[in-house]
């Protein structure tokens, strides 16, 4: 199978939303009238994002999740991706099993698939994606005030704590390690609630390289600092009740990998905040607030301020 059989067989598809589709030189992309384009682009390289040996169909789901993610921290819209892969040969069961998870993904959240490139070299997916936002109401990192609360999505911890197991740092029962491995694999990004909280949330990110560290761009970005409570557990993680606490405490505030919503809103919002989580049917757990101090603050399970040790993932400093 050559290069345009591939694409013929695995990434061509009729698109409704998108002016053009894949075959030309260009997609053709027509927002309505009133919307800005929001555009983001991610990476994974074997080895770095993923093990070799990941089930195609989950990496996939994983490899346009990642990208829907950062849609939903803007709030906007997913409308159209394009995929640019980099494969070691043409294999058609791996190809098809990888589309099969990365198309399933982008029909629940209506995004197509309208061009990319395909290229023979080490396994390599970028994904570049296209959703549609309100002008000038994207959620930004720049918002946050001082006396906000700060809240995040769903729970955080898991997509570590699989990723510890599956580097043989440490042993769960098979049951844990299956649903933990889950949200590694499988992370689903927060699309509708990222949308509900336009014009509610003051500020808002993805956490993708753990809660801390993510939470510091906000800071940084908006000249403010924040208190934080870190008894939150994950589910998974409350229930493997012989966890270290420490584990817990870094899986959930550095662990990275968690595709999860942070965000900010003023505390006269909180109705408003409950409101967008029931209707876009996700959890938000309020976890402290937004301080004129400059600096992150931990507090522990007695309410005493923790020393800040927790380092967020950076690609060049591992
Ligand atoms: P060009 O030579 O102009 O770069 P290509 O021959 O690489 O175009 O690709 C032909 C068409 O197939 C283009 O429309 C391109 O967007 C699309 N395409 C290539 N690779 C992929 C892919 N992995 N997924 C989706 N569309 C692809
Ligand atoms: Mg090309």
């Amino acid at each position: 199978m050559g290069e345009f059989e591939l694409i013929r067989r695995f990434f061509t598809r009729p698109v409704r939303r998108a002016a053009l589709g894949v075959g030309d030189d260009c997609a053709l992309l027509a927002p309505a009238p009133g919307m800005q384009l929001a555009v983001s682009s991610d990476m994974l390289v074997e080895g770095r994002h993923f093990f070799a040996d990941v089930d195609p169909k989950r990496l996939g789901h994983k490899a346009l999740a990642v990208n829907l993610s950062d849609l939903a921290a803007c709030g906007a819209r997913p409308l159209a991706f394009t995929l640019a892969l980099s494969l070691p040969r043409a294999d058609a069961a791996w190809a098809g099993a990888f589309a099969q998870g990365l198309l399933a993904l982008a029909d629940a959240h209506q995004c197509e698939l309208v061009g990319g490139d395909t290229t023979q070299g080490p396994l390599n997916i970028c994904i570049t994606v296209f959703g549609e936002v309100p002008a000038g109401q994207a959620l930004l990192r720049s918002g946050a005030r001082a006396g906000d609360d700060i809240y995040v999505s769903g729970s955080l911890g898991d997509a570590r704590l699989a990723l510890e197991a599956l580097q043989g740092k440490l042993q769960l029962p098979p049951a844990t390690l299956a649903a933990a491995r889950l949200r590694l694999e499988m992370p689903q990004p927060r699309v509708a609630l990222g949308q509900a909280l336009r014009g509610i949330a003051s500020s808002a990110l993805d956490l993708s390289d753990g809660l801390l560290g993510d939470l510091g761009h906000i800071l940084a970005q908006s000249g403010v600092g924040a208190c934080i409570d870190t008894r939150l557990s994950s589910p998974l993680l409350a229930a493997g009740g012989d966890f270290d606490s420490e584990l817990v405490r870094q899986c959930t505030l550095a662990g990275g990998d968690d595709y999860e919503l942070c965000f900010t809103a003023a505390p006269e919002r909180r109705g408003q905040v409950a409101a967008a989580a029931h209707a876009s049917g996700t959890p938000v757990t309020h976890i402290g607030s937004v301080q004129a101090q400059a600096g992150l603050r931990l507090l522990g399970s007695e309410g005493q301020e923790l020393v800040q040790r927790y380092a967020s993932f950076d690609h060049f400093s591992t």
